[in-house]
């Protein structure tokens, strides 16, 4: 049976490469019928931190994951295995595949007479014993070759006296990561590892720890690197990464797991945007690319803007809840009026691509006042536009029925006495009423706006 496993370290925000690991394994648990498990890599007490911990939950609870182990309701964490972990030391000590070393990096560099070289096996024979400050190193064999099998990387192989005798336990007696990391998974009965590509360089060592613990190594398969536009791997210093910051802008996690699952995988026949359960039929580990993947912001929002349209609007109504309230929504609570969004919330769903966009979209009809600023109200008020909005002001103040498709002959009229086009005499009506120089329709807005607070906002920006 397959078992996979994502194994996130909680050292920061849960970020978006974890996030398409996390998708890769779970798909190929469901394609397979097996197991997916949840593991939670905190042994580094220095680095984690308990709300890390419960990013990673909340993510995988909005993405739609789980640890699925009948079983076991999980997740793992690491740091409550540590009992298997110093066992699995001890082992490797007693069969001879690890011995103590007091090696200091100096000692090393001194006789190497080089700062980076690996370790030169000093230790190898002398048969020291446990002690405090001792390290313990992993034996790696001198000769052959260590070849592992991955999916996605055609199964590299490793020279093994390009190895050095690799750390397992340090000198305080705490297992390294590679040990942790290999006895969870053996304890787990892990079958395939899927994980960043950063791991490769582990993956023979570890290999050799599977074997050393008597155990058929799994099937590896690293998945490529993630890169800005710039070319360069995502990093929490440089780029967005964090899954948090793009829920809360109003990124859909349909819309999220969709992009996320194209991080080196495509589904075919050029198709972009499916449902998650077809692609977790149609996703094939051995088809990821090993080429790195490209982050693309954009290509992420339309995505997302695809998934908004694709909304029944009363999901979008409420999907828009925490944009309209404080803190983003910037006017007075009781100043919102759902009869009036709801009557725009079909015109603003076609154009929004973030959730989070729809705030500057609607304040027209919240605020007292529009928005005002300076460089929208230049463009739009061109000479003659006072002289045009005078006589719109005059035409609608009477106008009947107060409806889009009169607003919009009235304001086409007029235009044409003052020798514009629609679009021209439009400038100036919109930056009067919304403040801004591009928004939703503009008959319909003026429409829902109503008579009242139209022509006040015309006499106010005259005045
Ligand atoms: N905790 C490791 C990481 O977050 C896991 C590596 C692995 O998946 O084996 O990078």
């Amino acid at each position: 049976d397959v078992r996979v496993r994502f194994a996130p370290s909680p050292t920061g925000m849960f970020h978006v490469g974890g996030a398409r690991s996390a998708l890769f394994n779970w798909a190929v648990a469901k394609q397979t019928g097996g197991t997916f498990v949840l593991r939670i890599e905190d042994t580094d007490a220095s680095r984690n931190k308990p709300e890390w911990v419960d990013g990673i939950l909340a993510a995988h609870a909005a993405l739609g994951m789980h640890t699925d182990d009948p079983t076991f309701e999980g997740p793992y964490f690491q740091s409550e295995n540590r009992g298997k972990h110093q066992d699995a030391t001890r082992r490797l000590l007693d069969a001879g595949s690890a011995y103590y070393c007091d090696c200091t990096r100096d000692d090393v560099a001194a006789r190497t007479g080089n700062q980076h070289s690996g370790y030169d096996g000093h230790c190898r024979d002398r048969g020291l014993t446990e002690a405090p400050g001792r390290a313990l190193r992993f034996r790696t064999p001198d000769t052959g070759e260590t070849q592992v099998v991955d999916l996605i990387r055609g199964n590299p192989v490793f020279p093994n006296d390009a190895m050095e005798d690799f750390v397992v336990a340090r000198g305080d007696g705490s297992p390294v990561f590679l040990l942790a990391n290999v006895v969870d998974d053996l304890d787990e009965g892990i079958t395939h590892v899927i994980r960043g590509e950063e791991h490769l360089s582990n993956t023979p060592k570890q290999q050799l720890l599977w074997a050393a613990l008597g155990a058929e190594p799994p099937v590896w398969a690293h998945l490529p690197v993630i890169v800005n536009e710039k070319r360069q791997k995502l990093s929490k210093r440089r780029d967005k990464v964090a899954l948090e910051d793009y829920l809360a802008e109003g990124y859909l996690p349909d819309a999220m797991v969709n992009y996320l699952m194209l991080l080196g995988w495509a589904p075919g026949n050029d198709e972009e945007i499916l449902p998650f359960a077809e692609m977790i039929e149609r996703f094939r580990i051995e088809d990821v690319n090993s080429a790195s993947a490209f982050f693309d912001l954009k290509k992420l929002a339309a995505f997302n803007g695809e998934y908004i349209r694709k909304m029944d609007v009363d999901a979008f109504v409420a999907a828009c809840g925490p944009w309209l309230r404080a803190p983003h929504a910037p006017w007075a609570e009781e100043r919102f009026d759902a009869a009036a969004f709801a009557a725009v919330a079909p015109l603003a769903q076609s154009r929004v691509a973030l959730l989070g966009d729809i705030t500057d979209n609607v304040d027209f009809l919240f605020l007292d006042e529009p928005v005002h600023d300076e460089k929208s109200w230049n463009k739009a008020m061109k000479p003659g536009a006072a002289e045009l909005l005078t006589d719109v002001r005059a035409a609608l103040a009477d106008l009947e029925p107060w409806a889009a498709e009169q607003l919009k002959d009235t304001v086409a009229s007029t235009g044409e006495q003052h020798g514009m086009k629609l679009g021209k005499a439009q400038a100036p009506v919109r930056v009067a009423v919304t403040g801004r120089t591009v928004g939703l329709p503009l008959f319909e807005s003026l429409e829902v706006l109503g008579r009242e607070r139209t022509l006040g906002r015309i006499d106010a920006a005259l005045a």
